[in-house]
């Protein structure tokens, strides 16, 4: 049986692999199971599969997962602290699918010993790809990339010689405004943002996805990740989201992957690597496709992807403040507090500022990327008020 945990089993990317593991359950033994406000979801899931502890991220809420659990004999426990605790329990393979920087803190602990971590959750390498890397190289754990473009670019380049890649190119379904002119996306809604044409994902990614912050944070996760030069880097629109990512190399051949837009495959990948085992995912049929489209991923129309470039030119605790910055006006457009467009704008305005402020000078470590993350939102917040103000 295969120790596992679970990071944000409640979510998205959790409930996918639960679904997967669901199918085989003689084959592993749950440690840890993590969610964040959905306590009824988390109970119910340490309910079906016993784990050691469940934990849920709000302290507030720990009562009513007591409660929930009541009889059962299982234990909880909830707060930050308690996510890094969970992480320090031995587990064989750990899915990371908390969403947001929140991630960072369990992820890099269980890295420390020497785990296997499904890395789902993107926003650890932008804000801290250096010292995630690091870390486990030092204590010998394997990162295996949960992302679909990463998985795939991963999976394009086993065998391959990385001084013979040209470049790197990672799909965009284009989200939910791929189609919408340029002049109503400024208008464009929290509700309207938050329905992705192709993935069933949770609502902070789709809503990433419509404003391309997404393929921001995913372009900055590609050179974290495999250490590639931006400048080799490509994103392009591929409405269908069949094809997730090519690799092209030297010699002008491309290998590309290809499969149905679900992330049980990425998920499956990793949790049965190095092996493959099969999975219960939609076999592409290429005549019913009939074709394929690609249109460019246009900086004047995504100008997150123009700012992830800045950042990656730039480096070290950069990620660290796009993210958090990104993540405030994520909250604040869902809020109703910022239009559509305003979330690229506040968030380039946040770098400048921090420049300007030489706050991004130090090294990547744990305590001055969340130094960073912090002031990124509290730059976020403040610059949001000084525009309310002016208005
Ligand atoms: P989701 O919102 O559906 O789930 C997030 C999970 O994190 C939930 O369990 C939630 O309770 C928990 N959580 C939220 N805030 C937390 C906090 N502050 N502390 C601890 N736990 C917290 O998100 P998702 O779509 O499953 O995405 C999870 C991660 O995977 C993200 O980093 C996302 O970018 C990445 N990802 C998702 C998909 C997808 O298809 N959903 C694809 C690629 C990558
Ligand atoms: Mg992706």
């Amino acid at each position: 049986m295969r120790r596992i945990s679970i990071f944000g089993a409640t979510g998205s990317i959790g409930a996918s692999t639960i679904d997967l593991i669901r199918r085989d359950p003689e084959a592993y033994r749950l440690v840890a199971l993590t969610g964040g406000q959905n306590i009824a979801g988390l109970a119910a899931l340490a309910r079906e599969f016993r784990p050691e502890i469940a934990v849920t991220a709000d302290p507030a809420r720990l009562p009513e997962l007591r409660a929930a659990l009541a009889g059962t004999g299982l234990a909880c426990a909830a707060g930050p602290q308690a996510l890094i605790e969970a992480a320090d329990r031995p587990a064989d393979w750990i899915m990371s699918a908390i969403v947001g920087a929140a991630g960072l803190p369990p992820g890099l602990r269980a890295l420390r010993h020497g785990t296997t971590l499904a890395l789902a959750n993107k926003e650890s390498l932008v804000c801290a790809g250096p010292l995630l890397m690091e870390t486990a190289r030092r204590h010998g754990a394997t990162i295996l990339p949960v992302d679909s473009e990463h998985s795939a670019v991963f999976q394009a380049l086993a065998g391959e010689d990385m001084a013979s890649v040209e470049r790197v190119i990672i799909t965009a379904s284009g989200g939910a405004f791929r189609d919408w002119p340029l002049d109503r996306l400024r208008d464009a809604t929290p509700a309207e943002a938050s329905s992705h044409p192709n993935w069933d994902m949770g609502q902070r990614i789709t809503i990433d996805s419509a404003s391309m912050f997404n393929k921001a944070l995913e372009l900055i996760e590609t050179r974290e990740f495999f250490g590639i030069d931006p400048r080799r880097i490509e994103a392009v629109v591929h409405p269908e989201s069949i094809i997730h990512a090519m690799v092209a190399h030297n010699d002008g051949g491309i290998l590309a992957h290809l499969g149905a837009p679900d992330m049980r495959h990425a998920i499956g990948f990793a949790l049965n690597w190095p092996a493959r085992r099969a999975l219960p995912v939609e076999r592409l049929d290429f005549v019913r496709l009939g074709s394929l489209s690609f249109r460019p991923a246009c900086e004047t129309r995504y100008p997150a992807l123009r700012l992830a470039r800045e950042v990656m030119a730039a480096g070290g605790l950069h990620g660290a403040a796009f993210n958090g910055a990104k993540e405030r006006a994520l909250d604040h457009f869902i809020a109703g507090r910022l239009r559509f467009t305003e979330m690229a704008e506040l968030v380039e305005r946040v770098l400048e500022r921090l420049q300007a402020a030489a706050a991004l000078a130090g090294a990547v470590t744990l305590e001055e990327v969340r130094r960073v993350d912090q002031i990124a939102r509290d730059s976020a917040d403040d610059a949001l008020r000084l525009d309310q103000a002016a208005r």
